[in-house]
């Protein structure tokens, strides 16, 4: 029986952990390494205090082994030393708990989630006729009462394939919202500056009549430099309005997203490549994508893609 079912039916009996807590796997595991169930008891494992000051972690570290101070016999054995390095072993060769192994990562690794529990999902290699496939693995999470998930995996490149098409499909939408966002601002855009034509076209008209209404007496020399003088600056602020508006127009018609129009044309590039490694195609993922809900119905299965720009 493996650690995980241990847990699993713990939860089931509605058994509390230690400190009344809920029982996980590795609450198990670090029963089974304790030296108290052979009746010893260890001092030293780690150094610092424990205690939580204001908004600050504890400052706990791991003690090396050789500093460890071990009583022997201080209470009853519930296991011999034999039991005990047999357990050792045992966990040594399980794979569920690698002793020292870095994990590389993996195309959709921190990005799959179960769109049943809402928990992370994981994937693992297995072997098949022509050497191994990644696969995402079925969503073993367990409720407290010890009710496991069971939201079934499946072959990661099935997976893959989709989020490709839905990526496509996302970009395509995004593309046409934008536009017609741009769309809009453009006429309105287009609207001011034939307003401003206009004006500037009224101002400079403006001059003639100031002159003819000088001419024909109407004004007298005071007024016709004040009309001037005011006619004119009235012109140059529209002039400069003008081009500052016909400037943004610009712009705002060639600019489009180039942040985004990069970033997907990247992705478009290098996402189907067979030859680029997992690392790459999970920091690829995430340029664009925040998160990917997986659910399995049936044959079939369903992405829930939370991108990181809503449409
Ligand atoms: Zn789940």
């Amino acid at each position: 029986m493996g650690i995980w079912k241990i847990t699993q039916l713990l939860r089931a009996q509605r058994l509390k952990a230690p400190k009344g807590r809920t029982w996980h796997d590795n609450t198990i595991l670090r029963m089974l390494q304790n030296q108290v169930y052979l009746g010893k008891v260890v001092f030293g494992k780690t150094t610092g205090s424990g205690h939580k000051d204001r908004g600050r972690e504890p400052d706990v570290r791991q003690n090396p082994e050789e500093r460890w101070i071990i009583y022997d016999d201080a209470h009853e054995a519930l296991i011999t030393v034999e039991e005990f390095n047999d357990i050792q072993i045992k966990l040594m060769q399980n794979s569920r708990f690698p002793v020292h192994t870095k994990k590389s990562k993996q195309a959709l690794s921190g990005l799959l989630f179960c769109k049943k529990c809402g928990r992370a999902m994981t994937c693992n290699r297995r072997k098949v006729k022509d050497g191994e496939k990644l696969y995402v693995k079925k969503c073993q999470s367990m409720s407290d009462t010890g009710v496991v998930c069971g939201n079934p995996g499946i072959q990661a490149q099935d997976v893959l394939d989709a989020i490709d098409k839905k990526v496509k499909a996302y970009r395509k939408q995004l593309d046409h919202n934008k536009n017609k966002k741009r769309d809009k601002a453009l006429q309105l855009m287009q609207k001011q500056i034939t307003a401003h034509k206009q004006s500037l076209k009224n101002l400079e008209d403006g001059f003639g009549r100031i002159r003819n209404m000088y001419r024909l007496g109407v004004i007298s020399d005071e007024e016709f430099m004040k009309d001037i003088k005011k006619n004119k600056e009235e012109l140059e602020s529209t002039q400069n309005n003008l081009r500052s508006l016909e400037k943004q127009y610009q712009y705002t018609s060639a600019e489009g997203r180039k942040d985004l129009r990069d970033r997907f044309a990247d992705f478009d590039e290098n996402f189907s490549i067979e030859s680029s490694n997992p690392e790459d195609v999970n920091n690829l993922l995430k340029t664009i994508i925040e998160k990917i809900f997986y659910i399995r119905e049936g044959d079939d299965f369903v992405l829930d893609i939370k991108f990181m720009w809503d449409l």
